[in-house]
């Protein structure tokens, strides 16, 4: 990936942030505490400024740039974790990681930093199949579909909607739906 390629990719991604705001946050009404989207959006408008302000000069900078925008515009538990993941992509990439090699680095540290696993209904139910899918070239957006509607029978054991025990399932996890996204904005640039 060309740093064109993850400006593009994230300026896409905050305009799809933008407009799926209020549906992500309602999702989050449902098993959290409503602010999922909003907590997005603040963060993407930042990275989208903060790309555009200050053009990095490679991937490893953009990626950096990225991460240092999430961790500290974000707020909530997503904040963090999307940063640590863009910082471990950026430390990927530093180390001549191919692409998939890079998500899979940043599944990796939202693993290590929210101490989840697959199965918690968690973002990282979407993040490590599409590592997986990214690393056999078999990723398609249905399959990311099918990964953030998987999310809806599990009970959640990590983040906030696992204070409601048995009440989370049956609902989307918003963090992976968020993610889901991501990845189906990536497949439009860089597939
Ligand atoms: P908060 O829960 O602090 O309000 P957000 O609503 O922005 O933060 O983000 C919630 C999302 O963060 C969840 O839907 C879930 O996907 C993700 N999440 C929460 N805790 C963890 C964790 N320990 N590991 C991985 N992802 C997590
Ligand atoms: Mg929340
Ligand atoms: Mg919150």
């Amino acid at each position: 990936m060309t740093v064109e390629e993850l400006i593009a990719w994230l300026d896409k991604y905050q305009a799809t942030i933008e407009a799926n705001k209020a549906n992500l946050s309602e999702m989050d009404t449902v098993i959290g505490d409503g602010d999922h989207g909003n907590n997005m959006a603040r963060g993407m408008d930042a990275v989208k400024e903060s790309l555009a302000q200050n053009p990095p000069a490679d991937l490893v900078a953009g990626l950096k740039a990225v991460a240092m925008s999430l961790i500290s515009k974000v707020g909530g538990a997503s904040g963090p974790l999307y940063g640590t993941a863009f910082l471990e992509m950026g430390k990927a990439a530093k180390n001549d990681a191919t692409f998939p090699e890079m998500i899979q680095a940043g599944a990796d540290g939202i693993a290590k930093r929210g101490g989840a696993a697959i199965g918690n209904k968690t973002m990282l139910d979407v993040w490590i199949p599409v590592a997986k899918d990214l690393a056999a070239n078999t990723l398609t957006a249905d399959k990311i579909d099918r990964y953030v509607e998987a999310t809806k029978p599990l009970q959640a054991t990590k983040g906030r909607a696992s204070y409601l025990g048995e009440r989370s399932i049956g609902h989307i996890d918003p963090g992976a739906a968020s993610s889901g996204m991501l990845f189906k904005d990536l497949l439009t640039v860089w597939g």
